[in-house]
């Protein structure tokens, strides 16, 4: 079995979207000197590949610890979008036309992915310039309820961000940041296991959400 990275290297410095903190890589300890080695991470938790869980844009909704294990993985498909120019829209005629042509028809169980190229203009100011869903595009996949959505570019969408909209409150997944996805065209079917999830849990302010009593 062959086994493709869907993930960016998480380093000091690696670009982010804009107003998110810049994440800082540091050793901590090293063998030579304290015996083991170990590193401090501080990023914000939309940094480099990561999933979207349905609070980051509904209240109250679950956050990356209260979504079944299973919608972390599933069916792949990755729609070529790499002809889209610009902030072109991703919308459901387009997806649908994609998916005929692969003879892919998604439903539960089913991760659609975007591949756009955007990866490899990350830290670039075109990077922010890809395409993204609309209104009809998000629909159709939050009707035929798949587990997820990914796209290998910044966002799934641009503002005012019907995609995250539309898909999170259906509580299916965003993956964004994705990258290889080229190695995955027109191979549909794949495994996909997305579990590296940096969205953390909502905290409350007395501490941990899952605390005791
Ligand atoms: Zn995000």
């Amino acid at each position: 079995m062959r086994i493709v990275d869907l993930t960016m290297t998480l380093k000091t410095g690696a670009p982010v979207f804009p107003g998110d903190p810049l994440p800082i890589v540091r050793t901590w300890t090293t063998i030579r000197e304290h015996g083991y080695y170990s590193n401090l991470l501080v990023f914000g938790e939309h940094t480099g590949t990561h999933v979207d869980a349905p609070a980051h844009f509904i209240e109250d909704a679950p956050t990356v610890d209260e979504v079944p294990i299973e919608r972390f993985m599933g069916r792949g498909v990755v729609i070529d979008a790499s002809s889209l120019d610009g902030k072109a829209l991703i919308n459901k005629e387009f997806i649908e036309a994609e998916l005929k042509k692969l003879g892919v028809n998604v439903g539960p169980g089913w991760v659609v992915l975007f591949y756009t190229g955007h990866d490899e203009k990350a830290g670039k100011p075109e990077w922010f310039e890809h395409p993204g869903l609309d209104e009809s595009g998000a629909r159709y996949l939050a009707e035929r309820n798949v587990n997820a959505v990914g796209i290998d570019a910044p966002s799934i969408d641009h503002e005012p961000f019907p995609g995250h909209r539309i898909l999170l409150s259906r509580g299916i997944l965003i993956y964004e940041n994705l990258t290889n996805l080229r190695e995955l065209l027109g191979r549909p079917g794949f495994q996909f296991i997305g579990l590296a999830a940096e969205d953390s849990e909502r905290l409350s302010e007395s501490g941990a959400r899952h605390s005791d009593t």
